[in-house]
C-alpha cells in the first residue's frame, strides 16, 4: 500500500538520520534524533543500531562513503516525494478532472432534463392548444349547425306562412269564385223569372222572385238557369213521409203545364206542413218556353226531353217510333239517351234526390197518365187515368217502368188556358190525398239500390247497325201513335 510504502521508507529514512547523529555527535543517547529513533524502535533496536555502526566503523566504509549514500538517499527520498507531490498533484488534477467532468455531466443532464421538461411543456401547451383549437372549431361547427338549424326552421316557419297565405288566397279565390258563382246563378234566376213573367200571364216577376228559386247549376243548351225550389224536411215537427219530385214545363209550348206548377208552389209557400220533401222545378225546358216566340215543344236542339231518357234498346226504339211518326220533328228524340242538358240533369236528379214519385206535369190532352207502381189515381181533378203506354225514351217509362219509381202525368185540358182556381186546387188535394196513401212504396224504395246497375245496362243500349237502320227505313210509316197506345189518336200525346 503506498502509504506503508510511505512509512517504511520514513522509517528508513529515519534510521540513515539516526546514524548520522550518532555518528555526529559521538553516539550520545542524549541527542534527539537518537532519542527518537529509540523510542521508536526500543532497548532492542538502538542496540542493533550500535552494533550497524561499530561494524561499519570497523570496516571503515562509513566515513566518505556512508555521507555519499546518504544523499543519494535523500536525493531519491526528494525525488519521491516530488513524484509523489506530482502523483498527488495528478491525481488531484485527475479527481479534479473527474469532479469536472461529472460537474459537466451533471450539468449536461440537468440541461437535457431542462430541456425534456421544457419540449414537454411545449408539447403540452401544444397539444392544449390544439385541444382549444379543437373545442373551438367544435364550437363554432355546433354554432354552424345550430345557425343552419335556425335558419332552416325559420324558412320552414316562412314557408308555412306562404304556404297558409297561398291556401288562404286559394280558398278567397274559391270563396270568390263560389260567391260569384251564386251572384251569377242569381242573377241568371232573376233574368229568366223576368222572362217567365213576361211570357205567362197568370205568373208576375215578382211571384217568380217571391218564390226564391235556388239554381240547381243545371244549363239549358241556351245557359238559362233550370230552376228549383225546395220545401224540405221539418223535422221539429215530423219527419216527411216520402219525397216527391214535381215537374212543369217538359215541353215549353205547354205554358200551363209551368203555369199550374207555379200555383201549387203557392199553396206550398203558405202551407208545406213538412209531411212530404219536395223538390219543385216548374220549368224543365226553359229555351222552348222562353227563347221563341211563340214557345216550343222542343229544346234549342230540336229535341223532344220526353223522349230523351234511357229506356231499354233506346236506339233502336226510339228510332222506329220515330219512323213511325213519319219522322215528325216534335219527337225527335236526339242522338242518344240523356243527350240534352236538360235531361240529363234531370236523370241525375233523379238519381240523387230519389223520389218516392214523380209528377210531371203537361197539356193539353186532359187526361192522367201513369206508370210505375202500384196503383194509379183514378182521378186527378177533373182528369180521369187513361194509360197512354211507354214511350221509348219518355220519363214515365225511364223513372216508372225501369225504375219502379211511379209516375204520375197530369195532361191539363189545355196549353194556353190555365184551369179554373177551384180546378187547380181540386188537382191539389186529390193528389196529396194519393201520395198520402201511396208513398212510400217498398217497390220504390227497394228499387233505388239497384238504380246504378239499371242505369248502366239502360245506357249500354247498342247503337243501329246499317242494316238495322235499312230495317226501320223499310218500315210503314203508321203516322199514328205505337199500337200499344190506346184511346188517344194525336201524335202530340206525351
Ligand atoms: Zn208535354
Amino acid at each position: 500500500m503506498p502509504t506503508q510504502f510511505v512509512s517504511t521508507r520514513s522509517f528508513s529514512f529515519s534510521l540513515c538520520l539516526i546514524s548520522i547523529c550518532m555518528l555526529m555527535s559521538s553516539c550520545g543517547v542524549g541527542s534527539p534524533l537518537a532519542n527518537k529513533a529509540i523510542n521508536k524502535g526500543g532497548e532492542g533496536s538502538i542496540a542493533e543500531i550500535r552494533k550497524t555502526e561499530a561494524d561499519k566503523s570497523e570496516s571503515g566504509e562509513i566515513e566518505s562513503g556512508e555521507i555519499e549514500s546518504e544523499k543519494a538517499k535523500a536525493e531519491k527520498a526528494k525525488a519521491e516525494k516530488a513524484k509523489a507531490e506530482k502523483a498527488k498533484a495528478e491525481k488531484a488534477k485527475a479527481e479534479k478532472a473527474k469532479a469536472e467532468k461529472a460537474k459537466a455531466e451533471k450539468a449536461k443532464a440537468e440541461k437535457a432534463k431542462a430541456e425534456k421538461a421544457e419540449a414537454e411543456k411545449a408539447e403540452a401547451e401544444k397539444a392544449e392548444a390544439e385541444k382549444a383549437e379543437a373545442e373551438k372549431a367544435e364550437a363554432e361547427k355546433a354554432e354552424a349547425e345550430k345557425a343552419e338549424a335556425e335558419k332552416a326552421e325559420a324558412e320552414k316557419v316562412e314557408a308555412g306562412k306562404v304556404e297558409a297565405g297561398k291556401a288562404k288566397a286559394e280558398k278567397a279565390e274559391v270563396d270568390k269564385t263560389e260567391a260569384s258563382k251564386a251572384e251569377e246563378g242569381q242573377k241568371l234566376v232573376a233574368e229568366e223569372c223576368t222572362r217567365i213573367g213576361n211570357k205567362l200571364s197568370s205568373v208576375t216577376v215578382n211571384s217568380c222572385l217571391d218564390s226564391q228559386f235556388s239554381d240547381s247549376g243545371a244549363r239549358s243548351v241556351k245557359g238559362q238557369a233550370i230552376l228549383i225550389k225546395e220545401y224540405p224536411p221539418l223535422l221539429e215537427k215530423r219527419k216527411p213521409i216520402g219525397r216527391v219530385l214535381l215537374l212543369g214545363g217538359t215541353h215549353g209550348d205547354e205554358y200551363s203545364s209551368v203555369s199550374v206548377v207555379f200555383k201549387w208552389m203557392q199553396t206550398l209557400d203558405k202551407y208545406h206542413s213538412g209531411l212530404f220533401h219536395w223538390h219543385v222545378l216548374p220549368l224543365l225546358n226553359p229555351d222552348g218556353l222562353l227563347l221563341s216566340s211563340p214557345a216550343v215543344r222542343l229544346n234549342a236542339h230540336g229535341v223532344d226531353l220526353n223522349r230523351n231518357m234511357p229506356t231499354p234498346d233506346w236506339y233502336k226504339k226510339t228510332a222506329i217510333y220515330w219512323h213511325e211518326t213519319g219522322k215528325d220533328p216534335r219527337r225527335y228524340p236526339g242522338t242518344a239517351p240523356l243527350s240534352e242538358p236538360e235531361s240529363s240533369w234531370l236523370y241525375e236528379e233523379i238519381r240523387t234526390f230519389k223520389p218516392d214519385v214523380i209528377i210531371s206535369v203537361h197539356a193539353p190532352y186532359g187526361l192522367l197518365d201513369f206508370d210505375g207502381p202500384p196503383d194509379a189515381p183514378n182521378k186527378i181533378g177533373q182528369l180521369h187515368l187513361k194509360l197512354l203506354g211507354a214511350y221509348p225514351g219518355s220519363l214515365g217509362n225511364s223513372a216508372g217502368n225501369q225504375h219502379h219509381i211511379p209516375v204520375i202525368t197530369v195532361e191539363l185540358p189545355s196549353a194556353g188556358a190555365m184551369p179554373s182556381q177551384d180546378e187547380i186546387s181540386s188537382m191539389w188535394m186529390d193528389l196529396v190525398g194519393w201520395l198520402r196513401h201511396n208513398i212510400p212504396n217498398p217497390v220504390t224504395v227497394d228499387a233505388y239500390p239497384e238504380f246504378e246497375q239499371i242505369s248502366e245496362a239502360l245506357l249500354a243500349s247498342p247503337r243501329l247497325t246499317k242494316q238495322e237502320v235499312a230495317e226501320i227505313e223499310a218500315m210503314p210509316i203508321t203516322g199514328n201513335r205505337q199500337s200499344s197506345v190506346v184511346s188517344v189518336n194525336s201524335l202530340d200525346i206525351d
